[in-house]
């Protein structure tokens, strides 16, 4: 969803109910971001219900989390001079984003961005997750199958 700025009156916000699917992730996000014009900045905020599709970083097994995304940006309003890439980054770590003049903002790379952040780097299935428990288990049928071979080759040193 791109919204455009360019009608939104300093000091007035409007409000944009989000529903969108994200099927990179996948994910789905609902609820309510609040767009609001402020001097030289345009404030995006709200919080987004977030069902988000994750793999359990023990036992590999994908499963559905329900993840609350904060949406807290700041962008600058057309910014008349050019900024070089280093001021650029340095403004992006105060996660404040130049318009460079331009009156539209893609809310769904926002809210991309956004969720790929409040994954987890360690996600679990369950918090009792056991692991690889199937693994294991394989390991075990793997360990049968070569106790099944040594009385052959035992077999096969005696018909020598
Ligand atoms: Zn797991």
């Amino acid at each position: 969803m791109i919204i455009d700025i360019s009608d939104l009156e300093n000091d007035k916000s409007m409000d944009i109910e989000i529903d969108e699917d994200f099927e990179e992730i996948p994910a789905h996000a609902s609820g309510m971001l609040t767009v609001k014009s402020s001097g030289d900045f345009v404030l995006i905020r709200g919080n987004l219900q977030t069902e988000v599709e994750l793999e359990c970083s023990r036992c590999l097994k994908i499963y559905q989390d329900v993840l609350n995304v904060n949406i807290d940006e700041k962008f600058m309003k057309g910014a008349k001079t050019p900024i070089t890439s280093k001021e650029h980054q340095m403004r992006k770590s105060d996660f404040i984003e130049e318009l460079d003049g331009i009156t539209e903002i893609d809310l769904n790379d926002l809210i991309y961005q956004n969720i790929i952040i409040s994954i987890p780097s360690q996600t679990l299935c369950d918090e009792n997750c056991e692991g690889f428990s199937e693994l294991k288990n394989y390991i075990k049928a793997d360990e049968n199958v070569q106790t099944i071979e040594i009385p052959l080759k035992v077999k096969n040193n005696n018909n020598k």
